[in-house]
């Protein structure tokens, strides 16, 4: 059984009830949801005309290979942005594999613990609510220090 972080993100259509699917999807084809951040507002990076994203993180406990849990993690992505449609197929749901047990995977399809994990606050804030003094795979650091030395200052505000 393998233990993973996942860094869920949604900045289109009523995304509470987008994130409350996705992790009805994770529980039933990727595996138990051990722990669970709460819900935060964060800007949207870069785009600034785009609406703002809730994110948050959830630990699960899988039998699933990486590959096998990134390919489950795509067809919930798909079935989520399918339920929304209508417009020009933006993304209703973003969810990211920030760790895999502490393996370090370098695929052309994955790249484990996520590269742009640490350089994100909406990232290390939900992780470090649910796992502050773990170890971030590949570094000396916890997350909870990793999140102090994060240069990001994007604001990311508690909302449930
Ligand atoms: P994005 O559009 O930012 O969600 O990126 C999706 C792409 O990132 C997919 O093609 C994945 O194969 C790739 N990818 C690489 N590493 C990861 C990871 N750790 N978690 C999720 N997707 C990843």
């Amino acid at each position: 059984m393998a233990v993973v972080y996942l860094s869920l993100g949604s900045n289109e259509g009523d995304r509470q009830v987008t994130i409350q699917k996705a992790l009805v999807g994770i529980e039933a084809a990727c595996g138990r949801i051990a722990a669970q951040s709460s819900i935060y507002e964060t800007a949207a990076w870069g785009l600034e005309e785009q609406p703002n994203f809730l994110n948050m993180a959830v630990k699960i406990e899988t039998t699933l290979t990486p590959i096998a849990l990134l390919d489950a993690l795509q067809q919930i992505e798909a079935e989520l942005h399918r339920q929304r449609v209508v417009r020009w197929g933006q993304r209703t749901i973003d969810i990211d594999i920030i760790l895999y047990d502490s393996e370090l995977i370098e695929m052309p399809r994955l790249q484990v613990p996520h590269p742009r994990a640490r350089l994100r606050r909406f990232v290390l804030v939900p992780m470090a609510e649910i796992a502050p003094e773990m170890i971030f795979p590949g570094t000396n650091e916890s997350i909870a220090e990793m999140l102090e030395h994060c240069p990001d200052n994007l604001a990311v505000h508690k909302i449930a």
